[in-house]
């Protein structure tokens, strides 16, 4: 299987699905992630480093990240989504170049400006990949679910929850690993290890991570093939 998970910034694929891009990788599957910014801005005043300076610092944790959680990356490095369309096309185009099976993204009710800018972009590249609209950038591809994740917006009544309890100790680490975040967050890997506590409660397993399908494919029911399969009960 090939899974794509879009990111805002550096940090955000790991806080979100990290214990599930470990668990898929190491079962075998092709997990690549793209971030659209290098995240200039997030850096804590006591580092006094400029933004390009941050950049270069955050473009170095994600790559130690990426070798830990076995994922391929790309960094897109836009500072803000000015034009929509050209970032749909950009999205469409890596959409039908990987040919994903399973996408994640971030989700469209959250906080931060770029998460829900990345989620809107990359919900709608999606779809406009699985079509034959923008014929130039490749034949049309359609991927099986899109996820939304978590990041500090959680869900109320998430779809699916993924038992990430073999690799709990894995995306902790992995988060010490965006040295430059730990003084921006205070307590982050005793968030992410809570969350996955409360997540896992509620899966009936030690840590999980939740998300939720995303509506920007629906499923179909063929006229003389069999129904959807619900997913399997926990
Ligand atoms: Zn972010």
């Amino acid at each position: 299987m090939r899974v794509l998970v879009f990111a805002a910034h550096p940090d955000d694929e790991l806080i979100g699905v990290g214990g599930t891009i470990a668990r898929l990788s190491q079962e075998g599957n092709e997990v690549l992630v793209v971030i659209f910014s290098r995240g200039g801005g997030g850096v804590a005043a006591e580092e006094r480093l400029g933004e390009e300076e941050v950049e270069e610092a955050r473009d170095a944790e994600t790559a130690a990240v990426a070798r830990l959680l076995g994922f391929r990356h790309r960094i897109l490095g836009v500072r803000e989504i000015i034009d929509r369309r050209e970032a749909v096309k950009e999205a469409v185009r890596l959409v039908r170049e990987f040919k994903p099976h399973l996408v994640f993204t971030h989700s469209p009710w959250d906080h931060h400006h770029l998460h829900v800018s990345v989620s809107k972009v990359t919900t709608e590249a999606v779809w406009q990949a699985s079509t034959r609209a923008y014929g130039q950038l490749g034949e049309p591809w359609r991927a099986g679910a899109v996820y939304y994740y978590e990041v500090w917006d959680l869900f109320t009544k998430p779809h699916l929850l993924v038992d990430i309890t073999p690799q709990l100790e894995v995306k902790v680490e992995a988060m010490k690993l965006y040295r430059t975040q730990l003084k921006v967050f205070p307590g982050i890997t005793e968030y992410l290890r809570s969350l996955a506590r409360v997540r896992g409660y509620l899966a009936g397993v030690e840590y999980a991570e939740a998300f939720l399908r995303s509506d920007s494919l629906p499923s179909v029911a063929s006229s003389g093939a069999p129904f959807p399969r619900p997913p399997a009960a926990p």
